[in-house]
C-alpha cells in the first residue's frame, strides 16, 4: 500500500470510528461519552505502536520490525527499509576501507599522512619499517621529531613539494629513502617513501665510470696529441703526403679532448656540492669576456655579435661554472648563425634579486620536437653538422646542470630558419645581488 493509501485508511478508520460512536451514542443518548470513550481508545492504540517503535528501535535484537495496521505498518516498514539501506552503506564503506588498508599495508612504499600540524595520522607497514615508526607511541606526534635528517626537515617544512629528495636513512646509513610529499585538502600532507639504495647505487656507478674512463682517457690523449702536433710541425718537409691526415688527426685528437674535458667537467658537477656559495661573480664582466672569444671565434662569418646589459646585479655561485655555462650558450650562437647573423646577449633585472641572462641569434633555429631533448648527453639535431662545427653534444647538459646547481633552468624558444633564444631567469633572492 502507498503511503497516501495508508494514511487515508487511517482517517477512513478514524473517522468511520468516530461516525459510528456519534450514531450509535446519540441512538443511546451517550455521544460524548461513547466519543470520548473511542478517543481515549484510538489514542491508546496509537501510544502502544509509539512503545512498540521506541522498543524495537532500541533493541537491537528484534531485526524486524512489529507487525502493524495503517500508517503504521508503513512507519516500520519504511524505517526498517532505511536501516537496511544504511547498514549496506556502512558494509559496504567498511569493506572499501579495510580494502584500502589492506592494500596500502601491502605497499612496498612506506605511506604516511601528515595532519596540518605536520603530525602523524596514519602509516602503513612499509612506512614503520623504513622509518623505523611505532604505531603505539608515533601516532600523533610531529613526523619532523621523529624524522630528523637535516634536508627532510627542511623539505618538509618549506612547502616546495615540485620535487623528491633523497637522503640515507637513521636506521641504517646504507639505506637510500626518497620522499616526495603530496598537498592535499587544504594543510594536509601524503608522503611516500621508497628505498632507492639500488638506483642510487647504480646511478653512482654510472657517475663513477664515466668520471674513471674519462680520467683514464685524458693522459694518453695529452701524450698522442702532444706527439701529432710535434709531427705536423715538421710533417711538410720530410713526408708531404701525410700533411693532411697528420692535420685530422690533430683536429680529431683534439675533439676527444674537448669531449673527454666535458665529460669529466659534467661528471664534476654531478659528483663535487658547490661549496657555499660564497663567489660573487660580475655577470657583466663575464658576459664581456664572453663576447670577445666570441667574436674571435668565427671571424670569417662577420657576425654582429653585441649585448644589453642593462643590470648590475650580480650571482652568487661558481664563476668557472657560470663562464662555462653562458659561454656555451653564446658559442653555440656563433655556431649556428650563418655569416651576416645576429647575436644579442642580455643580461636584465626582472624586479629586486631577480634577473635573466640571454642569448638571442637568428641562425637555423631548431625545430619544436627537438626543444625537450635538447640537454641530454650527446644528443644532438643533425649529427653531421654538430661535429663539422667542432661540438660535443655535451654542452646544453652542462649549461642545465650548472643552471640547476644555481637555482635556475634553461628555457628555450626557436623557429626553424628564424632563429633561437636560449634564456635563464634567476628567481632565488639568496643567488642574485643588488
Ligand atoms: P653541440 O656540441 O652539438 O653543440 P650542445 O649540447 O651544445 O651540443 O647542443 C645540442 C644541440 O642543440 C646541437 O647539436 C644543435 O643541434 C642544437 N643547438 C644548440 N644551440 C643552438 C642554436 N643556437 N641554434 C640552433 N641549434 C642549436
Amino acid at each position: 500500500m502507498s503511503y497516501m493509501g495508508a494514511w487515508r485508511y487511517e482517517l477512513a478508520i478514524f473517522f468511520g470510528t468516530i461516525s459510528c460512536a456519534v450514531m450509535l451514542g446519540s441512538w443511546l443518548g451517550l455521544t460524548w461519552q461513547l466519543v470520548a470513550t473511542v478517543l481515549v481508545g484510538y489514542i491508546l492504540w496509537h501510544l502502544t505502536q509509539a512503545y512498540r517503535l521506541l522498543r524495537w528501535l532500541k533493541d537491537s535484537k528484534h531485526r524486524y520490525p512489529p507487525e502493524s495496521e495503517g500508517i503504521w505498518g508503513d512507519i516500520f516498514y519504511l524505517l526498517f527499509k532505511q536501516q537496511q539501506r544504511n547498514s549496506r552503506r556502512q558494509h559496504d564503506l567498511l569493506s572499501i576501507i579495510s580494502q584500502f588498508k589492506a592494500s596500502t599495508a601491502a605497499l612496498p612504499e612506506g605511506a604516511i599522512v601528515l595532519g596540518e600540524f605536520g603530525e602523524i595520522l596514519w602509516f602503513n607497514r612499509s612506512a614503520k619499517k623504513l622509518l623505523g615508526l611505532s604505531p603505539a607511541k608515533d601516532n600523533g606526534q610531529r613526523l619532523v621529531n621523529l624524522v630528523r635528517n637535516p634536508s627532510f626537515v627542511s623539505y618538509v617544512s618549506k612547502g616546495d613539494y615540485s620535487r623528491s629528495i633523497e637522503f640515507p636513512s637513521s636506521l641504517n646509513n646504507e639505506v637510500i629513502l626518497s620522499v616526495n610529499i603530496t598537498p592535499y585538502k587544504g594543510k594536509q600532507r601524503l608522503i611516500m617513501v621508497r628505498d632507492v639504495t639500488r638506483i642510487s647505487k647504480l646511478e653512482q656507478i654510472r657517475k663513477d665510470f664515466i668520471a674513471n674512463a674519462s680520467h683514464e682517457l685524458r693522459s694518453p690523449l695529452t701524450v698522442i696529441s702532444g706527439y701529432l702536433e710535434t709531427i705536423g710541425d715538421s710533417v711538410s718537409d720530410f713526408c708531404p703526403r701525410y700533411e693532411k691526415p697528420v692535420q685530422q688527426m690533430i683536429e680529431q685528437a683534439q675533439r676527444m679532448k674537448s669531449i673527454v674535458d666535458n665529460l669529466l667537467f659534467l661528471s664534476k658537477l654531478e659528483n663535487v656540492k658547490l661549496s657555499e656559495f660564497n663567489e660573487v661573480v660580475d655577470i657583466a664582466a663575464l658576459t664581456e669576456t664572453i663576447i670577445k672569444e666570441a667574436r674571435s671565434l668565427a671571424p670569417e662569418k662577420q657576425l654582429d655579435i653585441d649585448s644589453k646589459i642593462a643590470s648590475n646585479q650580480k650571482l652568487r655561485g661558481s664563476s668557472l661554472e657560470l663562464y662555462s655555462a653562458f659561454s656555451n650558450l653564446v658559442f653555440n650562437a656563433v655556431r649556428y648563425t650563418p655569416a651576416h647573423g645576429h647575436i644579442q646577449i642580455t643580461w636584465t633585472s626582472l624586479a629586486a634579486n631577480s634577473a635573466e641572462f640571454s642569448v638571442t641569434d637568428d641562425g637555423i633555429g631548431i625545430e619544436a620536437h627537438h626543444l625537450p631533448r635538447l640537454t641530454e648527453r650527446f644528443y644532438r639535431v643533425d649529427d653531421g653538422r654538430s661535429r663539422e662545427m667542432g661540438g660535443t653534444g655535451l654542452g646544453l647538459a652542462i649549461v642545465k646542470h650548472v643552471l640547476e646547481r644555481h637555482h635556475s633552468a634553461l628555457e628555450i624558444e626557436s623557429v626553424i630558419n628564424q632563429g633561437s633564444r636560449f634564456s635563464c631567469k634567476f628567481l632565488d633572492d639568496k643567488m642574485v645581488i643588488n
